[in-house]
């Protein structure tokens, strides 16, 4: 292969060949194109774009770079969501488990936070023994036997997506749609899937900042899914305020327990059932998504996704034992310090970004790759827009390392919200559903 030849033609607006594709991609992979030629590359793709046809060839032999994952035949669909990723977005936690107990099995491959949106991973690795790095038949087996796994991308699987990502992080390349589109669907379509749900954020904390933007991502994904015969539908949620009540790795993990305790926020409650209903109706096992809704509803305030939740854990080498010891505990960082009302009113805003940056500033998040997390910080009790307020009431709550540490968050968090007289009309937590 002449890359040289290839990079120009794309930098020149031109057309590649799925073999083209296919070339560039397994020959990055085994390590035979150097970084300097392939981020000249992924820069001519950022310009020119990339055809539908085209993301579609480069997303397939990315897929194709690894394993895939294989399942017995069953008669369980395999689905899975993908979040493109917010402040306090804790779905998956308890999504997996119920669908699970909705009959489908869920191999869920989650990645880590980087910058303002934390990971599932990140928030899973709170949890005492939880393992999140399994070989993929351990990932087959337990799926097969509890019917969900939340885990990490194998080193064998998709290993293309692992060096192009970690070069568009470094290179201003990773706003391009088909680089996105082709990363967050390559490493879906290697877990066999039927049918699968993606939640596209806008707003203030998103990686898509735009309704508009956010639009296009989700139409170029849900297109190219449902052209690889999984059924795929995107819902455009909002994230100009972070879900739920509660942001930070551990304080996020007990609020997914609370949602599958039939507690917490409603907000949580509400995309949780969402997205399972989609699912619900997406593989035919309902007929409207009133009735999928219901039947989501329904099975979460049983009990039964708690249950399955614990075998998950346990599958994945939790210790239950501290983990429900560490759940009673109020507060597992070092301070707690309360943010409090100057005066009364409604909650008008509450700004994820400046949550979001904040939790990631006390350790929670990262600012590269190798930064070590502190799991314990965060912020909980958060009120949210629309909410009425009495003066001296607690807004929310800052976990920290230190008193220090927690004055300094104390005053930035202030800065996250408006308190008005009148109370503001709020927007719906999902704007759009396409596909
Ligand atoms: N998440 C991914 O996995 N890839 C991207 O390119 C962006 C978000």
């Amino acid at each position: 292969m002449n890359f040289l030849s290839l990079l120009e033609a794309k930098r020149d607006g031109h057309r590649l060949t799925p073999l083209q594709l296919q070339e560039i991609v397994s020959e990055y992979t085994a390590g035979q194109v150097p970084d300097y030629q392939m981020a000249a590359f992924l820069m001519s793709v950022y310009f020119r774009g990339l055809s539908p046809h085209e993301t579609r060839a480069l997303t397939l032999a990315m897929r194709d770079s690894g394993d895939v994952l294989r399942f017995p035949k069953d008669s369980r669909p395999l689905v899975d969501k993908h979040s493109t990723g917010g402040v306090g977005d804790k779905v998956s936690l308890p999504l997996a488990p119920l669908l699970a107990c909705l009959g489908f099995r869920v191999p869920m491959i989650s990645g880590r936070g980087l910058g303002l949106t934390g990971g599932t991973l990140d928030k899973l690795d709170s949890i005492p023994g939880f393992q999140t790095a399994l070989p993929t038949r351990r990932i087959v087996e337990i799926v097969q036997r509890v019917g969900c796994v939340i885990c990490g991308q194998t080193q064998s699987m998709v290993p293309a997506d692992r060096g192009l990502y970690a070069l568009r992080d470094v290179t201003g390349t990773v706003p391009s749609i088909p680089l996105i589109v082709a990363s967050i669907l390559s490493k879906k379509l290697a877990e066999d899937l039927s049918a699968l749900v993606l939640d596209v954020k806008f707003g203030a904390a998103a990686f898509m900042p735009t309704n508009r933007r956010a639009r296009q991502l989700a139409l170029a994904m849900v297109s190219l899914g449902n052209a690889c015969k999984v059924r795929t539908r995107a819902l455009l949620s909002n994230m100009d305020t972070p879900l739920g009540a509660a942001a930070g790795n551990w304080l996020e993990v007990k609020e997914a327990v609370a949602c599958l305790d039939g507690r917490g926020p409603e907000d949580l409650r509400e995309l949780v059932v969402e997205c399972a209903a989609h699912l619900l109706v997406q593989t035919r096992k309902a007929v409207s998504r009133n009735k999928a809704r219901r039947v989501a509803a329904g099975c979460l305030a049983a009990g039964k996704p708690r249950q399955k939740w614990n075998e998950m854990l346990k599958a994945q080498g939790a210790n239950l034992g501290a983990f429900e010891r560490r759940l009673e505990q109020d507060s597992t960082a070092a301070v707690v310090a309360v943010l409090k009302t100057p005066k009364a009113g409604y909650v008008a805003r509450c700004d994820a970004r400046i949550i979001g940056e904040l939790i990631r500033d006390l350790g929670g998040g990262r600012l590269t790759k190798d930064s070590a997390l502190n799991y314990d910080v965060g912020i909980d009790q958060l009120h949210k827009p629309g909410e009425p307020v009495e003066r001296g009431d607690i807004l929310a709550r800052v976990h920290a390392a230190s008193a220090g540490q927690a004055k300094g968050a104390l005053e930035r968090l202030a800065r996250a919200f408006q308190i008005s007289r009148n109370k503001p009309k709020l927007r719906p937590l999902v704007a759009r559903i396409i596909g």
